[in-house]
């Protein structure tokens, strides 16, 4: 028994009981934890505004017997990503990375590259005006498809054609050429979609936030994006149903 230093991202709160609530945490180091944050540890500002979705923050925890829950002691935030709360859209697109990130994460496992990666595009949105959104969302998505080990391959069509790249299958993770397209389930891309979503999955972190797309393509991508994220998951996520009808608002 013994406290623990953890450093992360509020990634989903939930109410336990009268006046407690269970956080998802993202953590360094442990991937996905639950820690339960009573009121009387929780309610002074400072812990609560470190404790609030969507926050990273340093949190120190009592860590009971084996496989009860972690309990808050304290909790100092580091970047409470305010912007992301008061914005409708904001809010869609973080509650739906963050529903992503939950999916993806095992309880237990380092995931410090999707910590990262997380961390990064919150940031971005916080940051950003509402037409940026999209395009961290294809950043987003297909690195953490990457960091899955299930982004699509993009090394061109299976026959060996790199050019005329008209179609992406989620289900097989493979693009297919104009000619090798014919009876297969996909989505319509374009050569210069193609280039974008190899670029995203190819480059390191730093750089792939830093390309150029107009607003509708990236409208486009985030949808190609999200199906292929939804064939992954096998999974309808309603914070993506949430987002979509914010969306078209
Ligand atoms: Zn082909």
């Amino acid at each position: 028994m013994a406290n623990v230093e953890l450093r992360g991202i509020v990634t989903r709160e939930i109410k336990y009981g009268e006046n407690s609530r269970i956080l998802t945490v993202l953590a360094k180091d442990h991937g996905k934890v639950s820690i339960l944050a009573s009121r009387a540890r929780s309610n002074r500002s400072g812990v609560l505004t470190a404790t609030q979705l969507f926050a990273y923050s340093d949190f120190e925890v009592f860590m009971g017997r084996e496989g009860s829950l972690l309990r808050l002691n304290e909790a100092e935030v580091i970047e409470p990503f305010g912007g992301l709360r008061i914005s409708l859209e904001k809010m869609a697109y973080a509650s739906y990375f963050c529903d992503v990130a939950n999916h993806l994460c095992y309880e237990g496992t380092e995931q410090n590259e999707l910590l990262r990666l997380l961390l990064n595009t919150l940031s971005g949105l916080d940051k950003g005006n509402d037409d940026d959104a999209e395009r961290l969302e294809c950043v987003f998505l297909f690195r953490a498809l990457k960091e899955a080990g299930v982004a699509p391959d993009c090394g061109g069509c299976a026959c060996g054609e790199e050019e005329d790249i008209s179609m992406l299958c989620p289900a097989e993770g493979v693009f297919r050429c104009k000619k090798c397209k014919e009876g297969h389930m996909g989505l319509e891309v374009n050569a210069r979609l193609f280039k974008v979503i190899a670029y995203i999955i190819g480059s390191n972190l730093a750089s792939a936030f830093s390309f150029k797309l107009g607003r509708s393509s990236a409208e486009y991508l985030a949808y190609i994006a999200e199906e292929y994220m939804r064939c992954h998951l096998e999974k309808d996520l309603k914070t993506l149903d949430y987002l979509r009808n914010v969306r078209a608002l």
